[in-house]
This record gives structure tokens, sequence and C-alpha cells, in this order.
């Protein structure tokens, strides 16, 4: 439950500044959103290799959530630029996580068309039909994804559940705003980096590794539209 929880109004009633004092003033708002991100190893690869990137995590679980703001306090102090991972303001300063139910609360993160990737990794599977309205992919969500993503920008998402990997692609193929869009197109616009770590870095994703699963991919366009409500 979230009664507990304190959510902004309005995105524009989020201090980023806290969330990324090193882009403070520069007028930057997230770009990347990790739905449900665990403990952080998306974020955590994907930091370094878009230094001018904001990315922000959301996950619901309270230890979780801490244990990520941790983490990239740890990394942003003890981590120095290096070649590898250069950044005008300090490695990590681009991450930040917030404990948040993104199936009740993404709007108020995200304005309009400011995303151009929402990353939905192992989001959990809930096998049972009657589960299937606790989905962080339904159509209502899918216009709230659709809202505040650009035009262009990419949904990724990746599972080791075939059951949700059929629901999230049928619904996607489905949603009038997105378009199925393969992996060799996406990987020739230079976002290869993105999906190795889509298929690799996050916590989950290694488990699935480790028991030798399969995994899902499954990525879709954000459509440009001529005239939109
Ligand atoms: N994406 C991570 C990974 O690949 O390692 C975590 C996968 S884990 C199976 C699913 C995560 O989604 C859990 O950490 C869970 O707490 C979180 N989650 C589930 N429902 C959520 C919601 N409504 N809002 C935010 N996070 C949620």
């Amino acid at each position: 439950s979230d009664h507990n929880l304190d959510y902004p109004a309005a995105p524009d009633a989020i201090a980023w500044d806290t969330h990324y004092p090193a882009f403070a003033g520069t007028g930057k708002t997230p770009e990347f959103a990790d739905v449900g991100c665990g403990f952080g190893g998306l974020l955590i690869a994907l930091a370094p290799l878009f230094p001018e990137t904001l990315m922000l995590g959301m996950e619901i679980r309270v230890q979780v959530s801490q244990y990520v703001q941790d983490r990239i306090a740890a990394l942003r102090t003890t981590t120095k630029s290096t070649e590898e991972t250069p950044s005008s303001s300090g490695p990590y300063q681009n991450v930040s996580i917030v404990r948040a139910n993104a199936m009740k609360f993404f709007p108020n993160y995200f304005p309009k068309h400011t995303l151009s990737a929402i990353f939905f990794l192992f989001p959990d599977p809930h096998f049972k039909s009657r589960k299937h309205k606790a989905r962080i992919i339904s159509p209502t969500l899918l216009a709230e994804y659709a809202y505040a993503l650009r035009p262009g920008g990419i949904v990724y998402t990746i599972t080791d559940v075939l059951d949700l990997h059929e629901w999230m692609k049928t619904h996607l193929e489905n949603f009038p705003l997105f378009e199925p869009v393969d992996e060799e197109t996406l990987r020739a616009e230079g976002k290869g980096p993105i999906l190795d770590a889509v298929r690799q870095s996050t916590e989950e994703g290694k488990k699935v590794e480790r028991n030798n699963g399969d995994k899902w991919l499954a990525c879709f366009r954000r459509i440009e539209v001529q005239r939109e409500q």
C-alpha cells in the first residue's frame, strides 16, 4: 500500500536539483525512466555511457529503493571521472531514484514528451489472469507512457516469462501510438549498448542467466503523429 508515501502533485513540483545537484540550474529533467528498477543495475550500467542524460529509477519497495539511493550516493563520492567514464560533473551524477508506485503515479513524475526511453525489465510476472489488472503494462498505463515519451522514444521490455512477454507485446502492438522496432534497427541507430545493458546489467537478468533461462525482448517506438489531442 502507498498511503504513507509522499507524491509530488505534478512534475514541476519536483526539485530535480536535489536529485541531480551537479545539473542544478540546467533545467534538465529525466530522460530515461526505469520502471520497477529493483537494485538499480540498469541505471548504474547506463549512467557512465550517457553522462549528460538524466535517468530516474522508480521502485516501490522501501528497502530496495533505499539501497539504490545509498548505492548511487556511494558511487558519486568514490568514483572519479576516467577516460571510460568522462563527465563534466563526475560519474553517476546523472542517476537517481524515487520510491514510488509507478502504476499509480507515473504521470506525477514525467511531463509530456520528456522521456526518450522507458524500461520495463523483468517486471513481476503475475501469472494468474485475475492479476492482469495489476500488470505494469495495460491499455490505460500505455496512454500515460505514450504521453511522457517524446515521439521517436523507445519502450524496452524484457522478461523470462513467455506469457508476460506475449502480454506486453500484444498490448504495445495494439496501442496506436507505438510501433514494434527490432533489435537490428535499434543497433543500427547506436542503441546497442542500451540493449546489452537491458539484457545483462540488471540483478534479475543476471539471475535468469545463472539459471539458463530464456530472455524475451520486445521494443517499441513512440510514433510521430501529425495531429494529437
Ligand atoms: N528491473 C529490475 C531487474 O531487472 O533486476 C527488477 C526486477 S523485479 C522482478 C521487479 C521490481 O519491480 C521489484 O523490485 C518490485 O518491487 C518492482 N515493482 C513492482 N511493482 C511496482 C510498481 N507498481 N511501481 C514500482 N515498482 C514496482
